[in-house]
């Protein structure tokens, strides 16, 4: 059997650990230092091509059709959920609403616990196996929260799970369906993810956070992969995704680097990171010169997910998009509420608030001329919308309540 991985590599200082090395991020530069998977691209190369050019098979429809380029064994036990796979659609009738003709959906709300993260999750949980860890922790939002504890119970991993108690109660029910041992933190996603990481590090717990698990990113960027695979070669020319902590969009960077690397691609789409106009640390290093540093906030946004003031994966979101030409851009929360409207309405799909930044940011985009007409544009959208069902309640009119009659159905149609 080929090694598949040849070495992990500290985004900061370049320097390079042997797989079992090192657990979690580089030990010369600290918790920013995230470790980067580098793969034996070349061994790879061959049978990877192979296997895609055939279709998946029924049971290899999910993320692990990639497994010649995820860091997880053959036999590792896996989760059976379907991860992945999602759905990339060419919505007719949005693309007419918004006069731009090849625009795509990525509609990763349909993932088993409706988010993108059981992209990561997946690929945690059977790392956590792997190394034959009993517990697994996570602080979040509520999306990575509610994922890993979804993918723990499909498979009998047991998880201690951070979120703050402002957290959507949709995902708090999914949490405690799970079956997760849960803390509420009387304080924000920020102040969650440093006490997950001290919990960790007192009770040695495996830590499934995204921005500090070199593994994470890596099921994260299958979405680019089955992006290049659903395009049929013919890759879009932007892709617009929604920022947080930078790991998703440094996920998906990573799954266009790998595709350069196994020869299967010349170059990766622009990468659009939108964040919400009160939570946009990345945005405001971009507009200042295109900084590599960022400047940490106190973030307020109705896009729960998304709500980040200290983003943990900063290297690698800004990565994403200086390395691809791209751009980061804001959207105020108006934007963000119309966004969520327009999506169901012209494509029947629902997002979550976070989950339509991305096309928020591509309706901001093309109304300022700045999205070339012919481009193709594809939009992830992160997680589903009944996530967050207030916050979608409140976007629009009541229906009316009538008597049991036809006399009452011709009243209301004012017939
Ligand atoms: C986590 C999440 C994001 C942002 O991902 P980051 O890696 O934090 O940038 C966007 N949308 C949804 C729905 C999410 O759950």
């Amino acid at each position: 059997m080929i090694q598949k991985i040849q070495h992990l590599k500290c985004v900061l200082c370049g320097r390079r650990f042997g797989q079992d090395e090192v657990m979690y991020t580089c030990p010369d530069c600290g918790p920013f230092g995230l470790l980067n998977v580098i793969y034996n691209y070349s061994d790879i190369k061959k049978n990877f091509e192979k296997k895609l050019s055939k279709p998946p098979a029924v049971n290899e429809n999910n993320i692990w059709r990639y497994i010649d380029i995820l860091p997880v064994a053959e036999d590792s036990p896996r989760t059976n959920l379907r991860v992945g796979m999602t759905p990339y659609y060419k919505p007719e009738r949005l693309a007419k609403f918004l006069g731009h003709e090849k625009l795509f959906v990525k509609d990763d709300g349909q993932n088993p616990t409706a988010s993108f993260k059981d992209r990561a999750s997946a690929v945690g949980v059977a790392k956590a196996f792997e190394l034959k860890k009993e517990i697994i922790t996570c602080a979040s939002t509520g999306n990575a929260a509610s994922s890993l504890a979804g993918i723990c119970a499909s498979m009998g991993l047991k998880s201690y799970i951070f979120v703050p108690k402002t957290a959507p109660i949709a995902k708090i029910a999914q949490l405690l369906l799970f079956g997760a041992n849960v803390f509420m933190v009387d304080g924000n996603y920020d102040q969650a993810f440093d006490l997950c990481m001290q919990a960790s590090e007192e009770f040695g717990w495996y830590n499934r956070n995204t921005g500090y698990n070199p593994y994470l990113l890596e099921g994260k960027k299958t979405c680019a992969l089955e992006i290049y695979e659903q395009s049929k070669g013919d890759m879009p020319d932007y892709v617009f995704v929604s920022v947080g902590d930078g790991c998703i969009i440094g996920g998906i960077y990573k799954g266009f680097y790998d595709l350069m690397n196994l020869g299967l691609i010349e170059k990766a789409p622009k990468l659009i990171g939108v964040q919400a106009e009160g939570s946009n640390p990345f945005v405001r290093a971009f507009r200042d010169n295109r900084s590599r540093k960022l400047v940490d906030m106190t973030p307020q946004t109705v896009a729960d997910s998304i709500s980040v003031g200290i983003p943990r994966a900063s290297h690698q979101g800004l990565n994403a998009v200086y390395a691809t030409e791209g751009e980061f851009i804001d959207v105020t929360d108006a934007e963000i509420l119309e966004a969520l409207k327009t999506l169901p309405r012209y494509a029947g799909v629902f997002g979550e608030p976070a989950g339509v930044t991305s096309l928020a940011g591509f309706i901001k985009m093309k109304k300022e001329g700045r999205v070339p007409e012919n481009a193709s544009c594809a939009v992830v959208i992160t997680g589903n919308g009944l996530k967050d069902i207030s916050t979608a309640i409140s976007c629009v009119k009541q229906a009316p309540v009538i008597e049991p009659t036809l006399k009452a159905v011709k009243a209301a149609l004012k017939i």
